[in-house]
């Protein structure tokens, strides 16, 4: 059975030995464990992971895919195929025995950003999460404060996992070749929050506004939602620029918020 990559899907498949040797030798799977594949497509990474003796859970939304799948892996008592959207996907489902998951992804460009706070909803039973990413976003989730790459997917991630960049991931280990560099990050959802949050909506809603032109200082791209002197009350200079702020003076903007709400 031939498959056509499909743009609308975002399929880029790996093919890179090297690329999968790496990836599979980095996540270091055991045999006991639970793991979901995101988006298996032809099964590049799919193969080796079964080959560690794992339980294994994938989710595909191609159909053509999943029959594929179906056949080429109907020897494989371990393989659980899914059928369907990673979006609407109810993963919490899926943990059974307090045996956390672990979830690994070559994602589709197209919905990487919903999707990794989708899984973090259910953070609590996701022991880490490796995925290939643009590294351009995989730059932005690891950022720290004073990079020009730090913004609100850098402060949201952060709160709620450890973030690292494994290695980059070249054009050329694909087919289609996408136009830009990947990178695989591996994130480290927390056992306990970095920092206090009353509201992680409340989080989330000063972060997006700070960071809403970047260029602004806090006095003004929070003129709507915080007064300057409170700000200063909070020992964060008013003056200053969102990129310089850490997740624990987002957590002390965002509690205030939730005090006077
Ligand atoms: N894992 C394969 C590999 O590395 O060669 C395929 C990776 S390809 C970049 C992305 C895969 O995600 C495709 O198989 C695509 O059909 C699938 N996909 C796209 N959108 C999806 C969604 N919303 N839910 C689940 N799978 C999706």
């Amino acid at each position: 059975m031939t498959h056509i990559a499909r743009k609308r899907f975002g399929q880029n498949f790996l093919t890179s030995y090297t690329i999968i040797y790496n990836i599979i030798s980095s996540i270091e799977a055991k045999p006991d464990e639970h793991w979901v594949e995101i988006g298996p497509g032809q099964g590049a990474l799919t193969q080796p992971l079964l080959e560690q003796g794992i339980r294994l859970d994938v989710v595909e939304l191609d159909r053509d895919l999943v029959a594929l799948l179906k056949e080429k892996f109907k020897t494989y008592p371990n393989l659980h195929i899914h059928s369907g959207d990673a979006l609407r996907f109810d993963f919490s489902a899926l943990a059974e025995d307090d045996k956390k998951l672990r979830v690994i992804g070559n994602l589709p460009y197209n919905i990487s950003t919903p999707l990794m706070f989708h899984l973090l909803d259910n953070a609590y039973c996701i022991e880490d999460m490796h995925f290939i990413l643009q590294k351009e976003v995989v730059d932005r989730i690891c950022a720290a404060p004073g990079s020009k790459k730090y913004g609100r997917l850098s402060v949201m991630m952060q709160y709620y996992c450890a973030t690292e960049l494994l290695f980059d991931v070249p054009p050329s280990s694909f087919d289609p070749e996408p136009k830009v560099m990947s990178a695989i990050v591996r994130l480290v959802p927390h056992q306990r929050p970095p920092v206090q949050v009353n509201s992680v909506a409340l989080l989330n809603r000063v972060v997006t506004e700070a960071f809403s032109q970047r260029r602004k200082t806090l006095r003004n791209s929070l003129k709507k939602l915080i007064d300057e002197a409170d700000i200063a009350a909070l020992n964060i200079d008013p003056s200053a620029r969102a990129e310089v702020l850490s997740l624990g003076d987002f957590a002390k903007l965002s509690n205030l918020l939730s005090e006077s709400a």
